[in-house]
């Protein structure tokens, strides 16, 4: 430590991870930093603009960021006549991770066991990942071997120094005003050995141009100290330009700052809404999921401008089920001089949501019409999202059930329409069917859908937790209700089986009444673990499975509530069983016979077996697996002897 009141931090140990990653990194993009900078820039002056509002003193000069070379220093400098930071605000925001989603990089990273690994060269992680999302300030040390941050908070009389290595800590020193800016940031860059190509003025425009066009403070450039500035993009906010005067890539760029990631969107949608209130709208859905889509704590990223200036970068301007586009809202109406929780307040307000609502809903259902293809990549990233919405906000039911894309029996790779399901409707059938579960692969294997397979009757396959709440509340589609092909009687019998499957002779069935002796035995056997054992009409292939009473809830939705603790205990399902398969018939041989322990064995087996089915454990492990073995063993042996 240099200065003497300063004061040496530890970063957040995250931090320090994120660090050392960025430093050994071999991602090759790293001009990405210099985005970053210049996006936290802009962010300060708008955030300055905002505090002006109450006290025009604060701001004293028109914003505007300042990119200076030093060849003969070796750095590059990006300062800010924006907003500042407090000593805390030091500490803070360059000490900690405060981005929820540099948070799910790096736990992705993890998770993907990424980080130990090292790159074929040896030189460290291969982090693919960092171009694809914004991690912030810190990707300033993969070109700097130290920074330095100068800064002075908007209305304050006192500035910092923080300074770090990247290497585990940094200091926090008091700086005299006459080294600061008059309020602002400065952040000087010591290039590293690899990196001292940012020092050629060319370069660093290129990457302006490129990566920053869209921010809304304009940039200028000063290439060796004391040359004259020379403006590099203007800074205007660019949703105020008419459609026709943007190129696609500055959507693009002005998307990626906004999003904090850097794919392409997949869709645009600019408009301004006339009439009764004015304002404007730039919205985006991201092309790919970000890392943190279902992180409760995730920020929004819907900025709320009055008359171009920033008042909210974390607006509720969406409903919950589109919190994944990406917007900023410019209101030309909504009063400047009240708090940002009055404005969020006021009915202006309120009917700029509903519009933004309506109107994103419009731009989707015509992309899914215009673009299916592209649409299709949409549904897979957030439809899950959208379908809360099916849930939350029955007044968007139609257009949302106009948008929903669904794996099915008949086509387990997914895309199909609501409408398409009603167009396929068997002769005689009269509802929708679906089938909850978590994964789509084990849905389409599940015995429950064996019979409405020979029917050729399609069947919903439900793999998201929403599902279950939606599908319960929804009247219908069209006229036909939702009905769950795991709860109460199957009810098929009417729907004539598909011809292939009518040729076979059915097989035959025990009795009745040697049937009804097993069922019984079976309730014996099973006792509280089931509510009754049946007859089906929903199974095929399968010797038996398990379903919910006519009038309990469904068991996935059942269990979803047991899970969070919103119900006390399941209720008991039932067993159905399939009297024409092969193992039933042979069971029905065995009653009333010596071997009673090897029923029970069955019995409970075929129990367990359909739980698995449903993804479910055995109901009691020990006993499952001391079963399956004596069972095995008998096999065994019958082979050997
Ligand atoms: P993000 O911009 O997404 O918040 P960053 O890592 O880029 O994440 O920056 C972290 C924080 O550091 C910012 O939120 C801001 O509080 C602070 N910060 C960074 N650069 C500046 C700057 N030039 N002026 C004021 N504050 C800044
Ligand atoms: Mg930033």
């Amino acid at each position: 430590m240099s200065e003497a009141a300063g004061q040496t931090h530890a970063f957040q140990a995250d931090v320090a991870r994120l660090l050392h990653l960025m430093v050994h990194s071999v991602y090759s993009d790293r001009d990405i930093f210099l985005r970053e900078l210049l996006s936290n820039a802009a962010d300060a002056c708008e955030k300055l603009r905002y505090e002006a509002l109450a006290d025009p003193a604060l701001a004293t000069a028109p914003f505007a960021i300042e990119i200076r070379i030093d060849k003969d220093a070796q750095t590059l400098a990006v300062e800010d006549n924006g907003i500042g930071m407090s000593e805390a605000d030091l500490a803070d925001a360059l000490g900690t991770i405060a981005r929820s989603g540099t948070r799910a990089f790096l736990e992705r990273l993890s998770a993907e066991g990424r980080e130990g690994a090292e790159s074929p060269q040896g030189a460290g992680p291969n982090l693919d990942l960092i171009g694809q999302f914004g991690i912030g300030f810190y990707s300033a040390f993969m070109v700097a071997d130290h920074v330095d941050v100068f800064t002075r908070r908007a209305g304050s009389h006192e500035a910092f120094h923080w300074r770090s290595d990247g290497k585990g800590s940094f200091s926090i020193t008091p700086l005299p005003l006459a080294d600061a800016p008059a309020h602002g940031t400065r952040v000087v860059l010591h290039l590293n050995e690899a990196s001292k190509d940012y020092l050629e003025p060319g370069r660093i425009e290129r990457i302006v141009r490129e990566h920053s066009s869209a921010l809304t403070a304009p940039i200028d450039l000063i290439e060796s100290p004391g040359a004259e500035k020379r403006r590099l993009t203007d800074g205007s906010a660019l949703w105020t330009k008419p459609k026709s005067a943007i190129s696609e890539h500055e959507y693009t760029e002005f998307y990626r700052d906004l999003a904090g990631q850097f794919d392409e969107p997949a869709l645009t949608a600019h408009w301004r809404a006339e009439g009764r209130h004015e304002y404007t709208v730039l919205a985006f859905v991201p092309g790919s999921r970000p890392l943190d889509l279902f992180d409760p704590a995730r920020q929004g990223r819907a900025k709320l401008y009055v008359r171009h200036v920033l008042i909210s970068d974390d607006a509720d301007v969406l409903p919950r089920w589109l919190r994944f586009v990406r917007l900023v809202v410019d209101s030309a109406d909504l009063p400047l001089n009240v708090s940002r929780e009055m404005i969020q307040e006021s009915p202006l307000f309120a009917a700029i949501k509903k519009g933004v609502a309506n109107r994103l809903l419009q731009e989707l259902t015509k992309l899914a019409e215009s673009e299916p293809e592209k649409f299709a990549t949409v549904w897979t990233n957030f439809g899950a999202v959208l379908k809360e919405g099916l849930y939350e906000d029955p007044e968007k039911r139609d257009p949302l059930f106009g948008l929903a894309r669904f794996a099915t029996s008949t086509h387990p790779d997914g895309g199909r329409s609501l409408k398409d399901y009603v167009a396929g409707l068997q002769t005689n059938q009269t509802a929708i069917y679906y089938l909850l579960g978590e994964d789509v692969k084990r849905l389409a294997a599940s015995p429950q859908i064996e019979g409405f397979r020979a029917r050729g009757v399609e069947v919903l396959l439900l793999p998201d937790p929403i599902d279950a709440f939606w599908v319960a509340t929804a009247v219908g589609f069209d006229g036909k209700p939702f009905k769950s092909v795991t709860q109460g009687a199957a009810d098929i019998k009417s729907i004539p089986l598909q011809k292939g499957e009518a040729e076979e002779p059915a097989p035959e069935e025990p009795p009745a009444a040697r049937l009804a002796a097993l069922f019984a035995l079976m309730k014996q056997v099973l006792g509280e673990s089931v509510a009754d054992v049946r007859a089906s009409d929903r199974l095929a292939e399968s010797p038996a499975c398990l379903v919910a009473s006519d009038f309990g809830p469904d068991r996935r939705l059942e269990r979803l509530l047991a899970e969070h603790g919103q119900l006390g205990a399941a209720s008991k399902p039932i067993l159905e069983v399939n009297g024409g398969h092969p193992l039933i018939r042979a069971l029905v041989g065995l009653v009333g016979g010596p071997d009673k322990q090897k029923i029970e064995d069955i019995v409970w087996l075929l129990f367990d077996e359909a739980r698995l089915m449903e993804g479910d454990k055995p109901a009691d492990a020990p006993h499952f697996a001391t079963r399956l073995t004596r069972i095995l063993l008998e096999a065994a042996s019958v082979a050997t002897a």
